[in-house]
């Protein structure tokens, strides 16, 4: 279960960029969160695994308070995984090794088993065959599922997905949403920032809409995509739909 409650954050430069942002997202449920450029979407995800501090308000993650213990954080990265928009793979390790790394350093597997679980992984999301080449052989399609497997990897509670498909061919975000698609099937609680409306129709149990650091309407798709309430969601949907 994420709990985030009234969460706000400056940048550096003064810019209040969350302004006092509340979510829960109980355990196997998928949330979208759509909404325009620069509204604070990125940012607000990865304060979920302390990738960005925060300076107001709490988070917490299965009852791990989100803050600047390091020992918390540590603990929180191992449970939550991301799924950025450009891969952020390893180039220069092998697809195996990619996903197999966390795994042995950090949970301390040997390499016989982070290896076999690995290789389930890849058979998972498609790709078992490429498991001896570099990133840089794949398509992107392939390399982000290699990242969704690598993320799988460390036997995450949760997934954060920042835009997964954005940075794909049109032909490559299919195979990359059947995967998400699978996942959230099979109860994996998601956090998905994704303009993908026909995922999100399908998928979400809920959909959020964050506009100028602020969640403005949050509702079931059928709801927000069919009968929005706030203007601003009306505004972003005709622009999207
Ligand atoms: P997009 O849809 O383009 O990914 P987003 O909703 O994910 O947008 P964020 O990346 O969270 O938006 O950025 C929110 C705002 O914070 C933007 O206006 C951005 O310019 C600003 N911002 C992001 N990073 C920093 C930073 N390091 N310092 C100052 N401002 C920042
Ligand atoms: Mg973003």
């Amino acid at each position: 279960v994420i709990v985030a409650q009234d969460v706000e954050k400056w940048y550096d430069n003064g810019f209040h960029v969350l302004k006092g942002v509340s979510l829960t997202v109980n355990r196997g449920e998928v949330v979208v969160i759509m909404g325009p450029s620069g509204s604070g979407k990125s940012t607000f995800i990865r304060t979920f695994n302390a990738l960005e501090p925060y300076q107001k308000g709490r988070i917490e993650i299965d009852g791990i308070l989100i803050s600047h213990d390091l020992k918390d954080i540590e603990k929180v990265r191992k449970e939550v995984g991301m799924v950025f928009q450009q891969f952020n793979l390893f180039p220069h390790l092998t697809v195996l090794q990619n996903v197999t790394l966390a795994p042995i350093w950090v949970r301390r597997w040997p390499k016989r088993k982070a290896n076999e679980v690995a290789m389930q992984l890849l058979e998972r999301v498609g790709i078992a065959e490429q498991a001896k080449k570099f990133p840089g052989q794949l398509s992107g399609g392939q390399q982000q599922r290699v990242a969704i497997a690598r993320s799988l990897a460390m036997q995450p509670k949760a997934m954060l997905f920042d835009e997964p498909t954005s940075a794909l061919d049109p032909e490559m975000v299919r195979e990359v949403l059947d995967v998400m698609r699978e996942l959230a099937g099979e109860g994996m609680t998601m956090v998905c920032v994704t303009h993908e409306v026909g995922f999100a129709r399908e998928v979400a149990d809920r959909v959020v809409l964050m506009a100028d650091g602020m969640l403005v309407e949050e509702g079931t798709p059928d709801a927000f995509f069919n009968n929005p309430q706030e203007e601003r969601s009306k505004k972003f949907l005709s622009q999207i739909l």
